[in-house]
């Protein structure tokens, strides 16, 4: 068993948040989704195929989508974009440099089934034993900013689908810990809110925080997708922060079916730990543009304002004010370090519900 170390003082909120463009008041954050991509890449394949797509194509139809987003009310997006998915900064820089919207990088590993090649024989279960060689390089995005850039990363990700988390998903936990130990970053995991039990989220949110973080800076990713209201009440008990980051993938659950399940963790008392936002890509190489087309005609950046929240508003009786905290607040407190707030007893949360 290892001992970590718990008494790392919590630092205090930032004041500014990086993003690509440089620092940004948090008061100036705005409206939040926070969890989009730009551009999700086989990086791989891309450099050795460049006739699959068209970079200048990609950067013209980003600015575009954000510009359509900035119209719609959206001022900042985090990229989740991480090493994996082939995070680009230099394609992320020149669509920042020409849209209104802030966008804020994320640093970590994608890698849903064991740990990159990259990572497996060099770390602390590898051939030889050694330091975990991630940690380094994750803790640089996140302090000096990546490649030299400056610009530096606000998340720390990481991605597990086995159920139960397997020896990869412990070893990924231990890395981005240690990075939000030392820096206050906040962690998302890419967890699997499909299995029967409900998903994968709380056995996640126990193996972070033996690690030493607590779970109230812990989002997990796509629970909003799980269909089991037990599991989703059982999660955010926990304290953690719950993404309800796929509005508009259909295929994966409906919007109808995530709003009922979020406005009953509304009703719970869980709005300050609900996040909201739709995983979109402007363009992502694992379907083809048709196959895209097919399985996920409602996918864009405003999706959520335009379609599913008139919905939450008129068919769950959710409030304005619990809208807000949700885009706004809640983002603001997790790019700030500040985590969420512990959750609200029922009939504590009148301030959100309609009279
Ligand atoms: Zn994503």
């Amino acid at each position: 068993m290892k001992a970590v170390n718990m008494s790392t003082v919590t630092p205090a909120p930032l004041e500014h948040v990086p993003t690509v463009r440089g620092p940004v008041s948090a008061d100036d954050l705005g409206l939040t989704l926070a969890h989009e991509h730009l551009f999700v890449l086989s990086a791989e394949f891309q450099s050795n195929y460049p006739d699959l797509w068209d970079p200048e194509e990609g950067v013209r139809a980003a600015v575009a989508q954000l510009g359509r987003a900035y119209e719609a009310g959206v001022r900042t997006i985090i990229d989740m974009t991480v090493l994996g998915q082939g995070r680009d900064l230099s394609l992320v820089k020149r669509v920042a440099e020409r849209t209104e919207v802030n966008i804020v990088i994320a640093t970590g590993v994608y890698s849903v089934d064991g740990l990159p090649l990259f990572a497996r024989f060099r770390g602390p279960d590898g051939i030889a034993v050694s330091e975990e060689p991630l940690i380094d390089l994750l803790l640089r995005d996140v302090t000096e900013g990546v490649g030299g850039s400056g610009i530096r990363a606000g998340v720390v990700k990481f991605a597990c689908e086995r159920v139960p988390p397997d020896a990869s998903a412990h070893r990924m936990a231990a890395a981005v810990a240690e990075v939000h130990r030392r820096t206050g970053v906040p962690v998302l995991v890419h967890s699997d809110p499909f299995d029967e039990s409900g998903g994968n989220g709380i056995d996640l949110v126990r193996i972070l925080e033996r690690e030493g973080v607590a779970p109230n800076h812990v989002v997990v990713g796509h629970a909003g997708d799980s269909a089991s209201l037990r599991y989703l009440r059982e999660l955010a008990d926990t304290g953690c922060m719950l993404g309800y980051d796929r509005y508009g993938m259909e295929r994966l659950a409906p919007d109808e079916q995530r709003n009922a399940t979020l406005a009953a963790l509304v009703r719970a008392g869980h709005t300050r730990q609900i996040l909201l936002s739709q995983d979109h890509a402007v363009h992502i190489d694992y379907f083809t543009v048709e196959q895209r087309r097919h399985l996920f005609p409602q996918w864009s950046y405003t999706h959520l304002l335009e379609r599913a929240l008139p919905r939450l508003r008129a068919e769950q009786d959710i409030d304005e004010s619990a809208i807000d905290i949700m885009l706004v607040d809640n983002p603001r407190r997790l790019l700030t370090r500040q985590g969420a707030p512990a959750p609200a007893r029922t009939g504590e949360m009148a301030d959100v519900r309609r009279a």
